[in-house]
């Protein structure tokens, strides 16, 4: 939308002068459309799974005596009311995220500790389906930042990975630092993703095609998410793949040095 918005005040200077005086409201135009967006599609992606919870309700109760239809719709419907707390769950860290411009409390980040939190987060899964979970590259490096944001970004990454793998393949989380840059890395042999989804994956609510996934109750919310992560702290997120060979997903951010931590130490922020 090239359209500029601007808003225009007009008084009068006695009887031969007009004042004008215009303001630039473009950009708050943008955010109030994009909000809209992010609204409109909530509604969207939470009518479907309250539409299926109420009519689950429903169904068990006029099968109060059919034991065997009793449990399968009791199954269905924790299932569907387990989605609806994983959507709210994330619309909310999301929203969170994308209204803060900074970190709230930033502290010394352990990036091991980090990569590790993430992979075990994820081991059961894996394990399940004989998926290697591996991780290396350049070890005691730090961040400043939040533990638990960077913990959830990288976790939610290598479940990504699990998600579009076949089972007995490999998973590696790779740390390389140098330059005042980290980089987090989790590659995976899995299906990978096509040249022209490569840059809308990261938008809120894309999904490619949910049928793709091992497990098809993702939400579209999990890279948005990761990318909010790494702006927050000060860098980014890409992605490479390759159809059919695998993906990589690295989250840049800034490394903290020794100088930076003495002073971190020395003088917390704000
Ligand atoms: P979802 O909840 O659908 O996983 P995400 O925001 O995490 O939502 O991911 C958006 C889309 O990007 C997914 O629907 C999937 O098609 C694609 N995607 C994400 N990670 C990978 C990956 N490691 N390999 C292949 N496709 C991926």
């Amino acid at each position: 939308d090239a359209s500029v918005h601007l808003f225009v005040r007009v008084a009068r200077l006695g009887t031969r002068f007009v004042l004008l005086v215009a303001e630039d409201r473009t950009e708050s135009y943008r955010l109030d459309a994009v909000r809209r967006d992010f609204v409109a599609n909530i509604s969207h992606e939470l009518k479907t799974p309250i539409g299926a919870v109420s009519l689950l309700a429903e169904a068990l109760a006029a099968a109060s005596d059919e034991p065997e239809q009793v449990k399968r719709f009791a199954k269905r419907l924790s299932k569907e009311s387990e989605r609806l707390a994983r959507i709210t769950r994330e619309i909310i860290e999301l929203s969170r995220l994308q209204a803060a411009d900074a970190l709230a409390r930033p502290e010394i980040v352990d990036v091991d500790h980090v990569v590790a939190s993430a992979i075990d987060q994820n081991r059961v899964i894996a394990d399940k389906h004989g998926i290697r979970l591996a991780s290396g590259g350049d070890a005691g490096t730090r961040a400043y930042g939040d533990e638990d944001l960077l913990i959830a970004a990288v976790q939610n990454l290598v479940s990504n990975a699990i998600q579009y793998s076949p089972d007995n393949s490999r998973i590696g989380v790779g740390v390389v630092s140098g330059d005042g840059v980290l980089e987090i890395s989790v590659t995976d042999q899995g299906i990978g993703i096509e040249e022209q989804d490569l840059d809308r994956v990261f938008e809120r609510f894309y999904r490619i095609d949910p049928a793709r996934a091992r497990n098809t109750g993702g939400t579209g919310l999990g890279l948005s998410i990761v990318k909010h992560v790494a702006q927050n702290h000060g860098g980014d997120v890409r992605v490479w793949s390759q159809p059919g060979k695998g993906s990589t997903f690295t989250i840049r951010i800034p490394e903290l040095t020794d100088a930076d931590a003495r002073l971190a130490d020395h003088d917390p922020a704000p």
